[in-house]
């Protein structure tokens, strides 16, 4: 299939490119669509998502069904140099989501979503599948579906050499491997050496549609309305973010260390920023030769993905391929497209338990499971993503793959939290985010409400408390340069109560940070920001730790950069309150296509229900979830968020004040239709903690939490 045609544009906006870029794969069609009617309601990113999904699917669809909509679509403030604003949201019905592949999204760095902005457009929605592999490729207002033969079966990275050769150097492309190719639900769309879309599988959802790649110049610029204004926001927010980090001296010793270890063979190491406009990269890039392949391999190296080097002592990570192989690991998984958060939080953890635990998985392909040895990794990933033997079912993700192999199906949720993820700082499945109790109460709350693994989004509350106050994983910080006393008040001026982050407190007042972040999530996938560092509350140069700019107190600068980028005279009140749209609209389409309630919300409390990984130094013992302590926290988050306590269902007054009493009757017509579409699932086991399993010390410590706040 050729097909190549030229757009036109409509009335500018600050920040917007006021057009959305319509293709459908099957009939070869090519529109422009006016994104005004959605804004500045709908924001942009994750809004104009959840909007275009609503009003266009009243009714789920699989996600390798050609209708399945792939969107693509950047923030209001993406292209123009607001912080961190370099950030895209990939939405669709998700291949990984389990038990129902229900519509959610990823989020994905690096510079893709500034050069559609400059192409001018706010975001690209494709529908339809073609026949035989096709590329799509946008060149401001000209756009084309062109043949993909010659780049079917080649990996992420030579796939993008491939289209910079033949179609332009200065082209950003975003591609799947052969795990998309393949349909994995663990495969990533990726741009550049390392930027994915990880979660949700939307990898597939490109390879069932004959996607190849999406390439992407652009010529223009992204007007804004106050340029001085939001080049002074990106200064200072950087300048206060870079304090909180601590002395340079630090990360540059790293460097300086890598590189020494590096020389030898000829390799670099240097940092890297994996957004556009970040003025604060801590991320690495590396340039090494391969220990396993004869390759070069050149790219990022960030978030979970140093797991691949190991992890000396740690009981599940510790092997050492060394700073060379590790690398190599993660950009052999990058070139695959495979989601290394799901293999190696996930999938590893699963299979070595199993075998470790249970004997029950000695060999994989004829070979004996090592995963000391690299060449066993290598094979490992390959099968995955080529669908091999057993990594045919492994493709699938754990939580499926359990069941078609009939392999440690006792023992797999230990590691996933839910809705077919596995965990991330709750404390609990995710042995690589250090959190203790209380503190992990916000984070059940979030994966009981969402869609995915919400970390990604709401790093504000789990992560920040543990990175900038006294705790650390290995006790407690002496001379901590914010105390307990700080964060206290903190949470008194924020949260409006002090307990939400004092390490003494019990479930009171959880459900506060946990409703407040999760619109705050909202906003950083709709703007965007950074999730690493939004919104911003701490500061190490104020007396009292909070983060401030002048009279602009930090959660507040949201606010002054959508002013800044759209002109839009919004305060934080109104731009929260469209977040609080954006979030009910999403619990809407999961109420109208899966008849989702609370009742199917408090299928994760199980995942918390047994003892977390790390004890609370203050407290001195490990806690678990009490489920009848928790109930009337969830009760509460639903209060805040105007929802129904007994349904979980947004009220129609709530949605009237929202702006969307329009959608009332169908979400709930919806419900009733997916009841009668559905099974009723079984109710969700207890997980078994195979790694603290001791039935006497349960009890004992029951009647010791009892006396615990
Ligand atoms: S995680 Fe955030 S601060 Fe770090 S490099 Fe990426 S965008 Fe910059």
């Amino acid at each position: 299939m050729e097909q190549r045609v030229t757009l036109p544009r409509f009335p500018a906006l600050h920040g917007w490119c006021n057009r959305l870029l319509r293709i459908d794969l099957s009939s070869g069609r090519i529109r422009a669509q006016e994104a005004a009617p959605y804004l500045p309601d709908y924001l942009g990113g994750r809004g104009i998502a959840a909007r275009i999904l609503w009003d266009e699917y009243p009714e789920p669809v699989d996600p390798f069904d050609p209708r399945n909509p792939l969107m693509i679509i950047p923030g209001a403030l993406t292209g123009t140099p607001s912080p961190y604003s370099g950030r895209t949201v990939v939405a669709a019905f998700s291949p990984q989501s389990h038990p129902y592949c229900w519509f959610t999204r990823a989020n994905i760095g690096l510079n893709w979503g500034n050069e559609l902005k400059k192409a001018g457009y706010d975001g690209v929605i494709i529908t339809g599948a073609s026949e035989t592999p096709v590329q799509i490729l946008i060149q401001d207002d000209q756009v084309s579906i062109l043949p993909a033969d010659d780049l079917w079966g080649l990996d992420i990275i030579q796939t993008q050499d491939a289209i910079h050769a033949s179609l332009g150097k200065k082209l950003k492309v975003m591609t799947i491997g052969p795990a998309g190719e393949r349909l994995s639900r663990i495969a990533t769309m990726q741009t550049g050496s390392t930027s994915v879309a990880g979660q949700g599988g939307f990898g597939a959802v490109m390879g069932s549609k004959k996607l190849k790649a999406i390439s992407v110049v652009g010529t223009g610029k992204v007007p804004v309305a106050n340029l001085e204004k939001l080049r002074w926001l990106y200064k200072e927010v950087g300048a206060q973010v870079r304090a909180l980090r601590g002395p340079r001296r630090a990360f540059k010793e790293h460097l300086k260390r890598l590189n020494e270890e590096l020389a030898p063979k000829g390799g670099q190491a240097r940092g890297w920023a994996c957004t556009a406009y970040c003025p604060t990269p801590c991320k690495l890039y590396l340039s090494t030769e391969g220990c396993a392949f004869q390759r070069h391999w050149e790219g990022g190296w960030a978030c979970v993905s140093s797991l691949f080097r190991g992890w000396k002592g740690h009981p599940l990570y510790d092997w050492d391929f060394g700073l060379r192989g590790g690398f190599e690991l993660n950009m052999y998984a990058n070139a695959l497209g495979l989601n290394h958060w799901e293999l190696l939080v996930g999938i590893v953890p699963w299979l070595r338990s199993t075998n470790e635990k249970l004997g029950e998985f000695p060999k994989f392909n004829g070979r004996p499971v090592d995963w000391y040895s690299l060449d066993f990794w290598t094979q490992f990933l390959h099968d995955i993503a080529y669908r091999i033997g057993m990594g045919d079912a492994l493709a699938e993700g754990a939580p499926r793959a359990a069941s078609l192999l009939k392999l440690g199906e006792e023992i797999v949720r230990r590691y996933y939290t839910g809705w077919g993820y596995s965990g991330h700082w709750d404390g609990h499945a995710a042995f690589v985010n250090y959190i203790v109790y209380p503190f992990w109460i916000v984070g059940a709350l979030h994966w009981a409400m969402d869609t995915r693994d919400p970390a990604s989004d709401t790093h504000g509350y789990v992560q920040n408390v543990m990175y900038v106050g006294p705790f650390k994983r290995d006790g407690i910080v002496k001379n901590a340069p914010i105390t307990w006393d700080h964060m206290r008040a903190i949470g008194e001026r924020v949260y409006g109560r002090a307990d939400v982050l004092d390490p003494l407190s019990g479930y009171e007042g959880k459900a506060i940070p946990a409703a407040y972040h999760a619109v705050r999530s909202v906003l950083k996938d709709s703007l965007p920001t950074d999730d690493q560092v939004f919104p911003l509350i701490y500061s190490l140069t104020t007396p009292d730790r909070f983060f401030r700019i002048g009279d602009i107190e930090g959660p507040d600068v949201d606010a002054h950069l959508f002013r800044a980028g759209t002109g839009v005279d919004w305060d934080t009140q109104e731009l929260e309150r469209a977040g609080e749209r954006i979030l009910n609209l999403e619990r809407a389409i999961t109420i109208r296509h899966w008849g989702r309630d609370r009742q199917f919300d408090e299928r994760v409390i199980p995942s918390f229900e047994y003892d977390e990984n790390w004890i609370n130094p203050e407290i001195g013992v490990r806690m678990s979830l009490d489920r009848e302590r928790f109930a009337p926290v969830m009760d509460e988050y639903y209060r805040l968020r105007g929802w129904d306590v007994q349904t979980g269902w947004p009220t129609r007054e709530r949605l009237e004040e929202l702006g969307l009493g329009d959608i009332y009757e169908a979400m709930i017509a919806g419900a009733k239709a997916a009841r009668q579409r559905l099974p009723t699932l079984p109710s969700p086991e207890p997980v078994l903690d195979i790694h603290r399993y001791d039935p006497d010390r349960q009890d004992r410590l029951k009647e010791q939490k009892q006396s615990v706040p």
